[in-house]
């Protein structure tokens, strides 16, 4: 779930709410009430700690984004040489926290998480950066899915559902198979 060439057009006119910030991720009034901060936060912890990133990385903002496109749940962006505006952020679906369960939301945070991760590291973790190297895919590589799977764990043992794990295992399989250049 990336979206970087798609909404690349429109992010001039984002709407957004930042519900993180810096380094801390600190819930604001019109933060969705679904959206668990202190598993993202424990998320963010074990992305860091899985991906050898340095301990006082900040996490991307996290934000509501009324522009996400209609056939993707969130994504991740972040501006490239060929998409220098882009802004970086995690975007969530408003439509997606009522859509899906919390833990899949959740676990979808994580995936970008992983994501941010992974751009930061083949940048040499210069996350100040104007603009960011993306040459490698991410959905199909073995570390990405691992660690994409070991988040559907780390969620299992807060909320203890197979059937929710069993659909993000999914989702970790779907992700290579459907967007393979991501
Ligand atoms: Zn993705």
């Amino acid at each position: 779930m990336t979206l970087r060439p798609v909404i690349a057009c429109c992010l001039a006119v984002v709407l957004s709410t930042p519900l993180w910030a810096n380094d801390a991720i600190t819930g604001i009034e019109v933060t969705a009430p679904e959206i668990d901060f202190d598993v993202i936060n424990r998320l963010w912890g074990f992305v860091k700690k899985t991906t050898h990133a340095p301990k006082d990385l900040p996490p991307p903002p996290l934000v509501l984004d009324w522009h996400v496109p209609p056939f993707a749940r969130m994504g991740f962006q972040y501006p490239t040489p060929q998409f220098p505006d882009n802004t970086m952020q995690i975007s969530i679906a408003p439509r997606t926290i009522e859509g899906y369960s919390k833990e899949m939301v959740t676990w979808g945070v994580g995936h970008e998480l992983v994501h941010y991760a992974f751009i930061m590291r083949e940048n040499q973790w210069q996350n100040r950066r104007a603009t960011f190297a993306d040459s490698l895919k991410h959905h199909c590589d073995l570390e990405f899915k691992a660690i994409t799977r070991a988040i559907a764990d780390e969620i299992w043992k807060i909320y203890h559902s197979d059937t929710q794990r069993a659909a993000m295992y999914d989702e970790v399989e779907k992700s290579c198979f459907n967007e393979p250049n991501q």
